[in-house]
């Protein structure tokens, strides 16, 4: 996106919610079944490449009111629904398998299937939720469609709103964002701090879950492994994996942001396409596929908070940040543990360190003429971490 660009952002804002007595098995079990007929919509828009309203209805809709039992106007939004997914699917050319909801849901229409009124949402078909809280940020703005989705056990309405694009500021500076398997490292010649990655944490949610499923795959345990406790205990595991690289994801990207901001600053990332390329070519373990997750939902997050807070974001070439002097481009040397050195100026630093001036030179010369690179003092003993405080709590787009 070019900076200063014009236009709105769509957000989602979770509101949490809470039945109304008795309200609760009714309305799941009607969620449950719009999951199964969504899965069907989609494969039939899909097939049949149908993908205006006229043809989706003519197609779905009776089968979806009566096959499934849905109420007239959830069946519309249903194949609505299908068909957005359907048409963001056939628009991406990596796609993979169709795509299936997984999460009993419904999908609502603004005005026509709920409102929020009071202190309640109101959704088609009478039912009444209590809004039990939300980001209220975003309050101002006006709501489009909703879904409302049953997880763990919980209601949970995602109501998107449209909110104006900030504009981005002219940069004073760059905040180089440097990626590697332990730790995130942020900073500029100036400045240097460290996050350390969610790989650890998450690997040993990864190892609880194959243990238990080879503790089970064991011919006298086979019958067990159709038991759904284990099943669901697996997929818990499995789930909390990614929850805890997502959840650091989002928190580290609105850390750079937020840091960015207050020294208007430009954050710059590497384009880490082809490190993820080159990863995915790796033996398929647990280790590398966490760290392609985390690598993606971190450039995900950070391009989405920089787009959010109107901080410019620069992305650069990748090649060669770790091993290129940052003052005079010579190929560096080999220094002990994780340290390089310049034989021809006799610059000395961390590899990390050094990969992030690189990616401050890289991203000054891309900004262009109003900044100039600062001089890069030699940074022998940079701290480990050098944040100072702790990280604020996330207060994101999709926190309550
Ligand atoms: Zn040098």
């Amino acid at each position: 996106m070019p900076p200063g660009c014009e236009g709105s952002l769509t957000l989602t804002v979770k509101v949490g919610v809470s039945p109304e007595p008795g309200v609760l098995r009714e309305l799941t079990s009607l969620m449950y079944r719009y999951r199964e007929a969504l899965n069907y919509a989609i494969r039939v828009v899909i097939e049949n490449r149908a993908l205006s309203l006229g043809r989706a209805h003519r197609l779905l809709y009776s089968t979806l009111k009566e096959g499934y039992d849905l109420p007239s106007k959830i069946a519309v939004d249903c194949y609505r629904e299908a068909i957005a997914i359907a048409k963001s699917w056939l628009g991406n050319p990596n796609r993979g398998r169709v795509p299936r909801a997984k999460t009993p849901r419904l999908w609502l229409t603004n005005k026509y299937s709920y409102r929020i009124r009071d202190g309640y949402v109101e959704i088609l078909g009478g039912y009444r939720l209590r809004v039990t809280g939300w980001d209220r940020r975003y309050d101002g703005y006006p709501s489009g469609d909703a879904r409302l989705l049953f997880k763990d056990g919980k209601l949970v309405l995602e109501v998107s709103k449209r909110v104006p694009r900030p504009p981005k500021y002219s940069p004073k500076g760059v905040l180089a964002v440097d990626v590697n398997e332990r730790y995130i490292v942020v900073g500029n010649s100036q400045y240097e701090c460290r996050f350390e990655t969610p790989i650890e944490r998450a690997l040993h949610y990864r190892r609880l879950a194959e243990n238990l499923q080879r503790k089970y795959s064991l011919t006298r345990y086979s019958a067990w492994l159709r038991r759904r406790g284990i099943r669901r205990r697996v997929g818990y595991f499995y789930s909390k994996a990614r929850r805890v690289v997502e959840d650091w994801a989002k928190k580290v990207s609105h850390k750079i942001a937020s840091l960015a901001r207050q020294s208007q600053y430009a954050v710059a990332r590497e384009d880490l396409t082809g490190l993820v390329e080159s990863l995915r070519k790796l033996p398929r373990e647990h280790r590398v596929s966490l760290l392609i997750l985390s690598y993606r939902r971190l450039e995900f997050w950070v391009d989405w908070q920089a787009e959010k807070s109107g901080v410019p974001l620069v992305v650069v070439e990748p090649r060669g940040t770790s091993s290129t002097c940052p003052r005079c481009s010579s190929k560096l040397v080999e220094g002990g543990y994780r340290r390089v050195r310049c034989p021809r100026c006799g610059f000395e630093a961390d590899r990390d360190t050094v990969a992030v001036m690189n990616i401050e030179v890289r991203a000054l010369s891309k900004v262009g003429g109003s900044l100039t690179a600062p001089t890069a003092p030699q940074m022998t003993d940079v701290a480990p971490n050098r944040c100072g405080e702790p990280m604020s709590p996330l207060r994101g787009a999709h926190a309550l």
